[in-house]
């Protein structure tokens, strides 16, 4: 799908029901061609036909935005087929990726089955990777975002924002857009606050989001997204006064009613439907943990 002079969605084909739409890799070519995240390993090698299929021949930089298999799984076997890229990531990745054995073991915890339907990483070789610390490129801005991850980088380039998971996840399905928080535990919210809060220094510039989205204003979403976080912490907050019973289902159910960002989710298919309660719940998660944890006051 085109969507600009230099800039495509890859949307990366998955065998898992309800996950079709739900990854892709954006790739921008012009003086570089350059790829942002590489969706999981069970489906890189859809990624690497729908690259050939574009006609990209060569790849200067894989961008990075965070060390989850579902953002990096595919990492190996891009960097095979392309034997000249290199990879921007965090610095304290470098050791998950070239060695992805714990990261797998977390994923698995996690995320459990669907970890097993994203595949399990491979290693790359660590000459081929280079700490966001130490690049620098003309008309590119690295910025730390953690929050959704504690090693996340968003990154504009060409005045372009790639905010990973650190602005949530944004889709438009048949025409309705539809906006949710990726919080899983270890959450914490001014963390989360201060990584939207320092994107929202850049200049306004359109925003593509790592699952498929993209949006024309920067500042109008990472408002609207800064106003969700906002919102859910009122949301859960309320629910926790009640008590501790029943907790994940009375926030689904509050954030339902209350929460306009959620309101296409009842046009999704069933399939969708699950997988979204799945990271909804997650999301949650991250919220009830963190309101009762002792850092909160
Ligand atoms: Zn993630």
């Amino acid at each position: 799908m085109k969507t600009a002079e230099n800039i495509h969605l890859i949307e990366i084909e998955q065998s898992r029901p309800g996950f079709n739409h739900f990854f892709g890799s954006w790739v921008c070519q012009g003086e570089y061609n350059i790829l942002i995240d590489t969706g999981p390993a069970s489906s890189s090698l859809n990624l690497i036909t729908s690259l050939t299929d574009l006609g990209l021949k060569s790849l200067d930089y894989v961008l990075l935005t965070h060390i989850h298999i579902d953002h990096c799984g595919g990492l190996s076997k891009v960097l095979e087929h392309f034997p000249e890229a290199k990879v921007i990531c965090h610095e304290k990745g470098i050791k998950h990726l070239a060695d992805p054995s714990n990261l797998w073991k977390g994923s698995l915890k996690v995320l459990g089955e669907i970890a097993e339907a994203y595949g399990k990483p491979q290693p790359v070789d660590v000459k081929r990777l280079i700490p966001h610390t130490l690049f620098t490129m003309k008309r590119l801005n690295i910025l730390e975002t953690p929050g959704h991850a504690v090693h996340h980088l968003s990154f504009s380039y060409d005045n372009r924002l790639f905010p990973g998971e650190a602005a949530g996840n944004f889709f438009i399905i048949d025409g309705l857009e539809y906006m949710r928080p990726a919080t899983p535990p270890k959450f914490i919210f001014n963390v989360c606050m201060k990584s939207v809060e320092k994107l929202l220094t850049l200049e306004n510039q359109p925003v593509f989001y790592v699952h498929c989205g993209s949006a024309p204003n920067s500042h109008v979403m990472l408002n609207r997204f800064r106003d969700q976080l906002i919102l859910w912490k009122e949301i859960i907050t309320n629910e926790l006064a009640k008590g501790k019973e029943k907790i994940l289902e009375r926030s689904i159910a509050a954030l339902f009613e209350h929460d306009p960002n959620l309101a296409p989710f009842n046009s999704f298919t069933p399939q969708t439907q699950s997988r979204e309660l799945f990271f909804i719940t997650n999301s949650i998660k991250g919220f009830t943990d963190y309101l009762n944890s002792g850092t909160y006051k």
